[in-house]
């Protein structure tokens, strides 16, 4: 026995069996493994059985290309692969796998087999090796594919063993790594079976109908699809709108090039685009697919092959932001409308289940509203809104009961071309606008919704050049603390952009000459000390520019039409017709809904009409 102490090579199994560790560390990445062996074989359907979480069995069928049966000791020898030969291979892959080290590594902890046959073989062959001795092949009868399974994981080295946690527990991270891998391959049907009980079944299909099988009816029924292409990146997927959140990160899958990651960059753009529509603490939900020239991405970080590096790390940030903000920016009209949930009050067993999106609203502003429209900006924020209303008919309370009491059923056909918010009918409690619409009830948090408006118009207006400032008849005066009167001068030019023209009066006092023009009715000196506390939060002025849409969220708050602040009928229009056209107008600054849409068969539904 050599010392402890004095330099020697390691026996091959134990090389194996360090290295297993990095690839194989429980069933779930051994079922990674195999799962990429099989969708780069070229199959079309993939089977997979589990016993105990993975951790007694694991067989992967395909009915892909196949070994052929002089290559079958190959398959297992450690750095043997078919995918690459070269550098220039390695720098261009585009196989899952490339890496030669998975089959080498289960075969060293585990009793495996491989039966196969290759394309054009008359014979299929079967490998069995136990615990990393030396293969057995023999032939076996197999149609064209290939069949791995590997039983007792870990049974040889039992230090690792005992780092796996409960079969369910096992079984649930397979069951993750089964949905990566099938929601990236639609074209390929799968099963998965747990304890011999077929569990999922996944027939191939759209990717579309692939991300609703595996995401859920209630994330495809709140999601838009995404799909832009730029040199040399493109982008395609579903994202959920912000009124579909998890509390988790359990539906965030995003694929480069067909493979699942966890890149940070990528997770990071993600969460800026969603960055002021979501709220709180909630995760956003979504499947995105990033494909690129493989040669501008590197996949040989991580011997899980999770992680990536892009050679332009900025640019691809900068396209995945750009393509999801541009898709949940779209206005209120424009997007699915958030649809309230009926059942849940009408029965409250069923199901919580939105209803799927009011197609209609969708077509109709893409053909005709899109254009009407255009052109009909305008300051809002005085809710001077005449000019507007009159470019449509504002019905009248007496005319709308009129015209709603054709036959049974209250939809006025002469009104299809209602705009898709429809015409307000209504202030509730002086918070709500009730409009009707095409499709039945439109109920509008008028705060929530002017809110919003008014933010992205700041964001705008920021974006362009200093928001303009109105000179206020007798300047408002506001005494401040010394904190806050040091912030107003050492901040005077930022405050200049955001319209405030300031002027220290005494030591303690200070008074404002200038609003923001957008802004004309507020409370000064309120939104002036609020600004000034956010300042002192942020410190530093380079925080500051990154803090931007969070001041002016609190200046939107402070224009914003006030609870109980009564409304015209051509002032409730105005609003409804300026959130249509305004991005991201669907939820307030912080996140909440600003309406809801109620059909007429939701409406139905509650007073159980036609049953
Ligand atoms: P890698 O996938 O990195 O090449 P593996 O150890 O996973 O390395 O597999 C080694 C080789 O065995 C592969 O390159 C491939 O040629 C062959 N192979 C493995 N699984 C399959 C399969 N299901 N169908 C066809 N060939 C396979
Ligand atoms: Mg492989």
């Amino acid at each position: 026995m050599p010392t402890p102490s004095s330099i020697q090579l390691l026996p091959e199994l134990l090389i194996d069996q360090i290295a297993a560790g990095e690839v194989v560390e429980r069933p779930a990445s051994a079922l990674k493994e195999l799962l990429e062996n099989s969708l780069d074989s070229g199959t079309t359907r993939i089977e997979v059985d589990l016993i105990q979480g993975g951790i007694k069995r694991i067989r992967v069928s395909d009915n892909g290309k196949g070994i052929v049966r002089a290559e079958l000791p190959l398959a297992i020898a450690r750095h043997a692969t078919s995918k690459i030969a070269s550098l220039e291979d390695l720098e261009a892959v585009s196989t899952l796998g490339f890496r030669g080290e998975a089959l080498a590594s289960l075969a060293a902890i585990s009793r495996l087999s491989i039966t196969t046959r290759a394309r054009g073989d008359s014979q299929g062959s079967r490998l069995d090796m136990v615990g990393g001795s030396a293969p057995v092949i023999e032939p076996a009868a197999i149609d064209v594919g290939t069949v791995v399974v590997a039983e007792d994981l870990f049974f040889n080295t039992p230090a690792r063993r005992k780092f796996l946690k409960s079969d369910a527990t096992e079984f649930s991270h397979c069951e993750a790594v089964f949905e990566r891998v099938a929601i990236a391959a639609p074209e390929v049907a799968f099963t998965l079976s747990h304890q011999e009980k077929p569990l999922r079944r996944f027939a191939a299909s759209s990717a579309q109908a692939r991300v609703a099988a595996i995401l859920g009816e209630e994330f495809s029924a709140a999601s838009v699809g995404i799909h832009a292409v730029g040199q040399p990146f493109a982008i395609s997927g579903q994202i959920a709108l912000p009124r579909y959140t998890r509390a988790g990160r359990d539906q965030q899958f995003v694929f480069v090039n067909g493979r699942f990651v966890r890149d940070k960059l990528l997770m990071h753009a993600v969460r800026e685009a969603y960055a002021d529509v979501l709220h709180g603490h909630r995760q956003p939900a979504y499947a995105i697919f990033l494909t690129l020239d493989p040669t501008l991405v590197d996949v040989n970080v991580h011997p899980a092959k999770s992680e990536v590096r892009f050679r332009d790390a900025r640019a691809v940030h900068q396209f995945v932001f750009h393509a999801l903000n541009k898709a949940l920016a779209q206005p209120s009209g424009a997007t699915s409308a958030p649809v309230a949930n009926v059942a849940r009050w009408a029965s409250p067993s069923s199901e919580t289940h939105a209803t799927n999106p009011p197609e209609s609203i969708q077509a109709f502003t893409q053909n005709q509203y899109a254009q009407r429209s255009a052109g009909a900006q305008g300051a809002f924020s005085a809710l001077a809104a005449n000019e507007l209303s009159s470019r449509y008919q504002v019905l009248r309370p007496a005319e709308l009961s009129t015209s709603a009491a054709v036959g049974d059923r209250p939809v006025d056909t002469a009104r299809a071309d209602l705009p898709p918010l429809g015409f307000a009918v209504a202030q509730l409690h002086g918070i709500y606008v009730l409009a009707q619409n095409q499709q039945g009830l439109v109920v509008v948090d008028m705060h929530a919704a002017h809110e919003r408006i008014v933010f992205e118009t700041l964001k705008t207006q920021l974006d362009a050049a200093p928001l303009a400032s109105q000179p206020l008849l007798t300047p408002v005066s506001v005494s401040l603390g010394a904190r806050d009167m040091t912030l107003a001068e050492s901040h005077g030019d930022f405050l200049r952009e955001l319209g405030f023209d300031v002027a220290p009066l005494s030591r303690s006092e200070l008074a404002i000459r200038s609003v923001p023009a957008l802004l004309p009715s507020i409370d000064a000196a309120g939104l002036l000390r609020e600004l000034l506390d956010d300042l002192a939060q942020h410190g530093a002025s380079r925080v500051i520019e990154e803090r931007r849409n969070e001041l002016l969220s609190t200046m939107a708050c402070h224009g914003a039409v006030r609870a109980n602040r009564m409304l015209t009928l051509p002032e409730m229009n105005a609003l409804l017709r300026k959130m249509e056209e305004t991005e991201r107008s669907g939820q307030c600054n912080h996140g909440r809904p600003t309406w809801y849409q109620f059909s007429v068969s939701d409406l139905d539904k509650l007073f159980m009409r036609g049953r």
